[in-house]
């Protein structure tokens, strides 16, 4: 279930984290410029306020002194005003010290003064309305310096603090009309002058005062509010340099930007103004505008994360559709197309992606195909057959289904199996070509399905020349009818190219469940039926258990061999072959006898081709080879040495080593290699034409002679065998003994002797049976005779004798009598 869930959305999952990425990456991009560009935006606004603000705090200092001086000029205006006032002067007069000082008082609050004092022509103080008018005497010393200097056209003025108080003070002289003295006047320099300096440049103004030096500051008047304008007593405003001083100030979280200056750097720079403009007030109008950017900013994002939200799904929904199709590959679906049609380089990928899958797709088909049917008859091969064989026999075991009517008959509950192998077929093969071979193959898959055309039956080739039909709901008397329709449709022969091929099958028949409950059982017993056909010759078989235990028959008779040569149970027989045209004895033909204690007489043909099949002809082979040279040397000995035909089997043929033993069997026996003859069928020839050719060639060269046997009842041809280094060729019994009464016979066997001559073979006739047998293959011009006519194959031993009665007697009697012509 992790697993399903896993596969459908780890594309998902891909897709949106790839989604993720893009956005993420261009939002953040578009979000670090708009940021930077805001500070820096930002800080050329405060710094380009900070120095408009500093500029407007330079003119505000030069307005302030400029107020200041005003003030001086007014203050001194009404000084002196006061100080021609008559009732002032004649009170001033009468030098009345107390008088005097109330004077001054009144006289000075007329015009605003807080402070008045007279002094005399030498700037001693006569009077004063204050009691610590004492402590303002040094200031009004730099005054009455100044005003004797007449530096300025200006009224001279000078800033005191008294009592926590800051004044302007002005002097003037008192005229009568010579200066009898001088009046100093001390205006408080209150609320009204910061008030003056605010309406005319929108700066802030405030001023200090220290009343001891050193001491706190004191808030002289402000135009800030109370609590703001309280914060700037506590600001370190550090050394009372005359210049004036900038400073950034952040008070109550306002920022502020100030600049500072002493007002009376001569009187201890007690006082102190303070000009100030708020850097968020005069930076407020950018900020509207910041603003205004901000919010382009955060709906530029917007629309740019909704932009690229369908940009990243326009590139990770195709993305995702290719991934999901890769995975669909990669599972071995190769049968849904890979749909994503998108004009980029996307979509050039799923096109290659879909060209991969069309060609795997079609190889998948292919290797299908192959692994399940056999190109060369378009049948099922043998693995489809085993699965077909399976689903047959899983068919008739299921439960049956009860229905209205419906009875099991019979054989439903059967699965058969017909097992054919061609008999021969690979002569065809190595004779014809393979080209004919595959025809041959072809047409015989097109037989097997004219005779098998129920429905449900399928012919399959299950490898070679072995078909195999499946016959559901046949039992094994039904199926072996079906095997005889097979055997009797392959009696016709086959006609390719103007040749005719006579194939025949061997049929093996298995039945489930009588001989096997599952496919691969089923199909072993059909074989094993199969080659038990083959080896009686009968056209179909039934499987029987007794097929099965032939291994076990096989390893008895087989130790039964070997005691038969350990045990000298085996005899050799000869015989002789003589010319048709002198009745000469030419030869002889070795062939061997095993005279079993139990069984009595054994003849070859129930263990010669069971020996071939085994292997233990070679040993068997040797044994004879053996003794013919022994029987040889004994003829030799008496005058009466004929040259010896010994059989040669397939494998002894196939052995590579043959030709080395004969040479060592040659000298070991002293004889040469005339002494032997070996004859060497048809059949075992054509199993492999290649090697045996290569083998007769050199036993040829070795000397020994060569005759091909049982001439005619294989496939090879005159002009095949021309090849091969043959000097005798023995036309099979068969034909022979048929030849008087089947005239197809007698034509073979005449243009054999013919053919034969013209290549430069000598004949020799098998199965000579009759005098007439030898009348009729002398006037054919037949070289030799070899049958019952002349002799039996007789012991070894005997032959001395024969040859002597056979020459004296029995020739001439076959000499004189007349030739008959066929
Ligand atoms: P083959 O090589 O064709 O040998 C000739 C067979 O024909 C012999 O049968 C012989 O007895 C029989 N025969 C000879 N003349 C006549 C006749 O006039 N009429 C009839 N009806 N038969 C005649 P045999 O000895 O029973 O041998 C049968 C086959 O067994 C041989 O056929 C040969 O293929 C094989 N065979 C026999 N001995 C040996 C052997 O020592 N080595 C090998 N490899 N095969 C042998
Ligand atoms: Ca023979
Ligand atoms: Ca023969």
């Amino acid at each position: 279930m992790m697993a399903a869930w896993l596969d459908r959305s780890l594309p998902e999952w891909f897709s949106r984290r790839l989604r993720r990425r893009i956005v993420a990456t261009f939002l953040g991009l578009l979000l670090a410029v708009q940021a930077l560009s805001f500070l820096a935006t930002r800080e050329s606004v405060a710094r380009n306020a900070r120095s408009q603000i500093a500029q407007e705090l330079q003119l505000g200092e030069r307005v302030f002194r400029r107020l200041l001086g005003q003030n001086a000029q007014k203050l001194s205006d009404g000084a002196t005003l006061l100080a021609a006032d008559y009732g002032f002067r004649s009170a001033v007069a009468t030098k009345d010290a107390e008088t005097i000082g109330s004077v001054l008082l009144n006289h000075g609050e007329r015009i605003g003064a807080s402070i008045a004092l007279l002094l005399d022509t030498d700037f001693t103080l006569r009077a004063a309305a204050q009691q610590e008018a004492t402590a303002l005497m040094p200031a009004v010393h730099r005054l009455a310096e100044r005003s004797a200097s007449g530096m300025s056209q200006r009224p001279a003025s000078e800033i005191v603090t008294l009592g926590g108080h800051a004044y302007q003070l002005v002097m003037v002289p008192l005229r009568a009309p010579l200066v009898i003295g001088w009046v100093v006047m001390g205006f408080d320099m209150g609320p009204a002058l910061v008030r003056d300096l605010r309406e005319i440049t929108a700066l802030h103004a405030s001023l200090l005062v220290r009343p001891d030096d050193p001491g706190a500051w004191r808030l002289g008047a402000s135009t800030l509010a109370q609590d703001l304008a309280v914060a700037l007593t506590t600001v370190d405003w550090g050394p009372d340099a005359a210049a004036a001083q900038q400073a950034s100030l952040m008070i109550e979280g306002e920022d502020f930007s100030a600049r500072s200056f002493v007002l009376n750097p001569d009187d201890g720079g007690s006082v102190r103004a303070v000009l100030m403009r708020s850097v968020d007030e005069a930076v407020a109008p950018y900020r509207q505008l910041q603003l205004v950017m901000a919010l382009i900013t955060v709906l530029g994002v917007g629309v740019f994360a909704a932009s690229s939200v369908f940009t990243a799904r326009h590139i990770t929904t195709p993305v995702r559709a290719l991934v999901r199709a890769a995975e669909r590959l990669g599972q071995g679906d190769y049968h849904s197309p890979v749909q994503v049609s998108s004009p980029d380089e996307i979509g050039e990928l799923a096109q290659a992606f879909e060209r991969m899958r069309v060609n795997v797709d079609a190889q998948q088909r292919e290797i299908t195909r192959l692994a399940y049917w056999d190109s060369l008859t378009g049948l099922p091969n043998r693995a489809q057959f085993r699965v077909s064989a399976s689903q047959a026999l899983a068919e008739v075991r299921r439960p049956p289904m009860p229905m209205n009517g419906e009875r099991r008959v019979g054989s439903t509950g059967h699965v058969s199996v017909l097992m054919l192998d061609m008999d021969r077929f690979k002569h065809v093969n190595d004779v014809m070509g393979y080209e004919i071979g595959d025809r041959v193959l072809q047409q015989v898959a097109q037989r097997l399905g004219r005779v098998c055309v129920r429905q449900g039956d399928l012919v399959a080739r299950l490898s070679g020349d072995e078909f195999a039909v499946l016959l559901p709901a046949t039992d094994t008397h039904d199926a072996l009818r079906v095997a005889e329709r097979v055997a009797a449709a392959f009696e016709a022969p086959l006609v390719l190219e103007d040749q005719t091929i006579d194939l025949r099958a061997s049929i093996g028949v298995a039945t489930s469940p009588d001989h096997a409950q599952d496919a691969d059982t089923l199909l072993s017993r059909a074989e094993v039926a199969m080659y038990a056909a083959k080896r009686r010759g009968a056209g179909a078989l039934a499987y029987d258990p007794a097929f099965d235990s032939g291994s076990a028959r096989t390893i008895s008779l087989l130790s039964a061999l070997r005691r038969a040569i350990d045990g000298g149970e085996l005899r050799l027989v000869l015989q002789p072959k003589v010319a048709l045209r002198t009745a000469r004895v030419e030869g002889a033909e070795a062939l061997v006898r095993w005279q079993h204690p139990q069984r009595g007489l054994v003849p070859p043909m129930e263990f010669i081709p069971f020996a071939e099949q085994t292997g233990f002809i070679r040993t068997l082979t040797a044994w004879i080879l053996d003794e013919c040279l022994r029987t040889w040397r004994a003829l030799h000995a008496q005058g009466r040495a004929v040259p010896l035909s010994v059989n040669l089997s397939t494998r002894d043929l196939m052995d590579v080593e043959l030709p080395h033993k004969f040479a060592a069997l040659l000298q070991r026996h002293g004889a040469p290699a005339e002494a032997l003859c070996l004859e060497i069928t048809e059949s075992a020839i054509m199993d492999d034409p290649t090697r045996a050719q290569q083998t007769l060639e050199r036993l040829h060269e070795m000397g020994l002679r060569l005759a091909i046997d049982d001439f005619g009842t294989g496939y090879s041809s005159l002009a095949y065998l021309k090849r091969l280094p043959v000097h005798e060729l023995k036309i099979d019994k068969s034909f022979v003994m048929q030849m008087e009464r089947d005239s197809d016979d007698a034509k073979i066997v005449r243009s054999t002797i013919d053919l034969a001559h013209n290549l430069g073979l000598s004949v020799v006739a098998e199965g000579v049976e009759t005098a007439s047998h030898w009348r009729a293959l002398r006037s054919l011009d037949c070289d030799l005779a070899q049958g019952y006519l002349v002799a039996r194959p007789l012991p070894a031993a005997e032959l001395p004798a024969w040859i002597e009665r056979w020459t004296e007697h029995d020739a001439r009697v076959l000499l004189e009598s007349p030739t008959t012509v066929l």
